[in-house]
């Protein structure tokens, strides 16, 4: 099935909002095996909206539309779309109900505008809206079939999620099911090379890549007629994708962050975690700090951004510094087994390096980084030499030091799991 995007809003054409309705929508239905070829942004106007959905009508199955629906009068989606689909509009007494509901909860009164909102094409399914007043609604025209959802994100992605999804897919003969192997520690093109003789005889599953900082995802996607079947399909080949990058996969849960996967580590073992950080300023922290129930592992984190507070509270040696500077093997190693001493947590990573744009030299050039991790008194140091901006080398950073950590306590664990069987 062929499906057509359509972003109604000026404020979209004057580049004042980012589209991530659209990015969103259109990854939910690559997820779903719809095919897109098209996606338009139009403005609030009815004669150029009027024909992009004409013309989306003439090319694609289904025609999603996003924005539009609220109750003023530049909101214009729906009242388009019925006239082009020569539907009246008539009022959804649900709708209505569930306006008033909203305002009352709110302890405000609608205006009178709001009740246009109620107002839906003669026969559609409307979808209610639990997240504002706009409904949804989906019109099965006779070749096409048209969404309307509302444009504000934090109703269209529930609605699309709950309702629009599970509709679609009642629709679809065969169904599609996706499983996304995660893999860190291998380059992008490396995780190419080694799935090219998969890649060439792919038919289905179909396996696609994404590279996100840090990481690259192999998605693998099935198609059957049911989604036992799909399941079934996919199975041989996300077990042959983890034999391939055996410890690099930290999960094939499509939920589940590298951060996630860390800390399910660290609990799973029994080990607590601290963080010593200086180019990063806490971002490592803050990621692990992202997961819920990281309190259950998470120590303490220090950011000991000036030479002072690296001496002072981590106790990195003045003679250390001296030597080598900040940026260094080094400090890196002091930094881990410092903060493993004074936070006494089982595991430290450090963080010092270059972030730039100024403080490079020809030695130390920006973007060098020096990541240490200590576990149980155990240090391993690891330099890179990251590229970009400011912010994308602090990005890289943070992911490397996950990383960095994750390969250090799982040696650990397996080190533990070899002692006990020797
Ligand atoms: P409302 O009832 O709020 O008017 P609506 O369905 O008419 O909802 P719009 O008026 O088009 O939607 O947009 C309302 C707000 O929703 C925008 O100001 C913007 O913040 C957000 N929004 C709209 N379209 C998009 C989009 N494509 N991507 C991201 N955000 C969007
Ligand atoms: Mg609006």
């Amino acid at each position: 099935m062929v499906v057509e995007l359509i972003s109604v809003g000026t404020e979209i054409l004057m580049g004042n909002i980012v589209n991530t309705n659209a990015a969103y929508l259109a990854e939910q239905c690559n997820v779903m095996g719809l095919v897109c070829y098209y996606q338009t942004t139009v403005g609030d106007n009815e004669k150029r909206l009027t024909e992009t959905i004409k013309t989306a009508m003439s090319r694609a199955d289904l025609i999603i539309l996003s924005g539009g629906l609220g109750p003023t009068k530049d909101d214009l989606t729906k009242e388009i779309c019925a006239k082009v689909c020569k539907k009246e509009l008539v009022e959804d007494k649900a709708s209505k109900e569930a306006i008033k509901d909203f305002f009352q909860k709110r302890g405000k009164k609608p205006t009178e505008n709001n009740w246009k909102q109620a107002m839906v094409p003669k026969g559609c399914i409307v979808l209610d809206n639990p997240n504002g007043t706009a409904p949804g609604i989906i019109m099965e025209e006779e070749k096409n079939t048209l969404i309307l959802l509302p444009g504000p994100p934090n109703e269209l992605v529930p609605m699309f999620a709950d309702k629009v999804i599970p509709y679609l897919k009642s629709k679809q003969e065969a169904v599609m099911v996706s499983q996304t192997v995660k893999i860190v520690g291998v380059g992008e093109s490396s995780v190419a090379a080694q799935i090219d003789d998969l890649f060439e005889k792919q038919t289905n599953p179909t396996i696609a890549t994404y590279a996100k900082v840090g990481e690259v995802h192999l998605r693998v996607t099935a198609r059957a007629e049911d989604e036992k079947k799909a399941r079934k399909l996919l199975k041989p080949m996300i077990k042959e994708l983890k034999n391939r990058f055996s410890e690099h996969v930290f999960t094939t849960d499509p939920d589940v962050t590298l951060e996630q996967s860390i800390v399910d580590l660290l609990v799973d073992n029994d080990l607590t975690v601290s963080t010593v950080e200086s180019c990063t300023g806490g971002l490592v922290a803050g990621r692990l700090i992202n997961v819920p129930g990281v309190s259950e592992v998470f120590k303490m984190g220090h950011i000991t951004y000036s030479n002072k507070a690296k001496r002072k509270i981590i106790g990195v040696k003045r003679s250390t510094l001296d030597k080598y500077g900040a940026v260094s093997e080094q400090v890196a190693a002091e930094m881990a087994k410092g903060g493993f001493g004074m936070t006494k947590a089982d595991v430290t990573v450090s963080v010092t390096g270059i972030a730039g744009p100024d403080g490079g030299t020809a030695e130390k050039p920006v973007g060098l980084v020096y990541i240490g991790c200590c576990v149980k008194g155990k240090v391993t140091v690891k330099k890179y030499n990251f590229s970009g901006s400011r912010a994308k080398i602090r990005e890289a950073t943070v992911s490397a030091a996950l990383v960095l950590m994750r390969e250090c306590v799982l040696a650990y664990v397996s080190e533990m799991a070899f002692g006990k069987k020797k």
